[in-house]
C-alpha cells in the first residue's frame, strides 16, 4: 500500500558517477512529485553512492537515500533488490522510476516480487493521467504508443529507457540520508566472483556523444574496422542495426533501435543502414544524423540531416582521412 505521493529514482552509477539516465529520471521525478504534491527522492547503493548525491540533487531529487555497503557493489542484484524493497516498505513511495538497463531491470524484477509492486516496462515517457502516474511505451514495432497505469493501491515501478527524457538542472542541494536497513544473510547466497567486460562494450552507447553505426550494407564483420577507424578519429563509439547484429557481425550491446538501445548523441553517422522504423525509434532524437547509403531512395534520407549517396567503403575512409588531416593541422 503506497501511503505517500513521493516519486523515487533508483540511481545507476559507475563508482559514484551517476549514469545520464539517472539524471533524466531525477528531473522527471521532480516534475511528477511537484504535480502530485509529494517529494522527489533517489536511492543510490554501493561504493561511491554518496558521491552521486550532489549531481542527482541538482537534477531534481530533494533527498538521496545512500548506502556505501560493499555488499551492494554494482552487479550484486539480490542484495540491492532486498535493501531497496525493505526501504520502499518502510517509506512507501508511490512510484519508483528505474533505468531500463540490464542491471536495474534485474533489481526491479526482484524487488517487485518481494513487495508486490506493479511494473511497467520499456517506458519512453511518464506523465500524470487522471491523477494516476502513467507510462507510455512503443508497441507493434513502434507504429503505436500505448499509455498504461498500474491498477490497485500498490507501489509502482516504471522502467524508463535511457535517452527518452530530458535531464535538466531543476533541483538543488539534496538531503543525504544514510539507509538503516542492511543486507540480510539470505541475500548473499549468490556472489559476484568476476566481471568480464566484452571488448568494445566498455563505452556505453547511451552515453556516447558520437556514434558511427553500421548496417547490412557494411557487408561483414571484418568491414566494421572501417567504421571503428572513423569512430576513433571522432572520439566516438560504434553502433549497429539489428541486421548486422543478427548476422553475427557485431555483438548485441551495440544494437540501436526498438529492441536495442535508444541513443541521443550529438552526431549519429548511419552507414549502410536503410532506416527501418525499428531502427529509427532508437536514434531519431540524435542532434545531427548523417546517412551514408548507396541507394538514394533509402528511407533514412527522409529523416537524416545530411545525406551522402555513395558506397560506405569509398565515403567512410575518405571522411576518416580528412578528419585525420584536419586534426594534424590544428
Ligand atoms: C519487432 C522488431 C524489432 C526490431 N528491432 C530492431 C532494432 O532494435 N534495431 C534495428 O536496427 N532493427 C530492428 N528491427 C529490424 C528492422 O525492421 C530492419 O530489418 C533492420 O533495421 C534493417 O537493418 P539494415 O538497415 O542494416 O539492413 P537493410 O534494411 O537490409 O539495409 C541495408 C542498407 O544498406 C545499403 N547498402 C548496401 N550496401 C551498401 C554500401 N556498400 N554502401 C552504402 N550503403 C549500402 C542498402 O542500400 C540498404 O539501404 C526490428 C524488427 C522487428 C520486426
Amino acid at each position: 500500500m503506497s501511503a505517500t505521493n513521493d516519486i523515487w529514482v533508483f540511481v545507476e552509477h559507475e563508482k559514484g558517477e551517476p549514469k545520464k539516465v539517472s539524471l533524466e529520471l531525477a528531473t522527471k521525478a521532480k516534475e511528477l512529485a511537484d504535480a502530485l504534491g509529494g517529494s522527489a527522492a533517489a536511492v543510490a547503493l554501493g561504493p561511491g553512492a554518496g558521491a552521486c548525491a550532489k549531481k542527482v540533487g541538482l537534477y531534481g531529487a530533494g533527498t538521496v537515500f545512500v548506502s556505501e555497503d560493499e555488499q551492494l557493489a554494482s552487479y550484486s542484484i539480490t542484495p540491492q533488490a532486498q535493501v531497496l524493497a525493505d526501504l520502499i516498505g518502510e517509506r512507501q513511495p508511490r512510484v519508483v522510476l528505474f533505468p531500463a538497463t540490464p542491471a536495474a531491470k534485474d533489481i526491479a524484477a526482484q524487488a517487485s516480487a518481494r513487495i508486490g509492486a506493479g511494473v511497467l516496462t520499456n517506458s519512453i515517457d511518464v506523465s500524470i493521467k487522471d491523477g494516476a502516474v502513467a507510462s507510455t511505451a512503443p508497441a507493434f514495432g513502434g507504429s503505436i504508443e500505448v499509455t498504461s497505469t498500474v491498477a490497485g493501491d500498490v507501489p509502482q515501478f516504471i522502467l524508463v529507457r535511457p535517452n527518452a527524457l530530458l535531464p535538466q538542472q531543476v533541483g538543488g542541494d539534496a538531503q543525504v540520508v544514510a539507509i538503516g536497513a542492511g543486507v540480510k544473510e539470505d541475500s548473499l547466497l549468490a556472489k559476484v566472483v568476476d566481471v568480464v567486460v566484452e571488448a568494445g562494450a566498455e563505452a556505453p552507447l547511451e552515453e556516447a556523444a558520437i556514434i558511427v553505426s553500421g548496417g547490412r550494407g557494411v557487408g561483414g564483420p571484418e568491414n566494421f574496422k572501417v567504421l571503428e577507424d572513423l569512430a576513433k578519429e571522432l572520439g566516438g563509439v560504434v553502433g549497429a542495426s539489428r541486421a548486422a547484429v543478427d548476422a553475427g557481425w557485431i555483438s548485441y550491446p551495440h544494437q540501436v533501435g526498438q529492441t536495442g538501445k535508444t541513443v541521443k548523441p550529438n552526431l549519429y553517422i548511419a552507414c549502410g543502414i536503410s532506416g527501418a522504423i525499428q531502427h529509427k525509434v532508437g536514434m531519431q532524437t540524435s542532434k545531427v544524423i548523417v546517412a551514408i547509403n548507396k541507394n538514394g531512395d533509402a528511407p533514412i534520407f527522409e529523416f537524416a540531416d545530411l545525406g551522402i549517396v555513395g558506397d560506405v567503403f569509398e565515403v567512410v575512409p575518405k571522411l576518416t582521412e580528412e578528419i585525420r588531416k584536419r586534426k594534424q593541422m590544428t
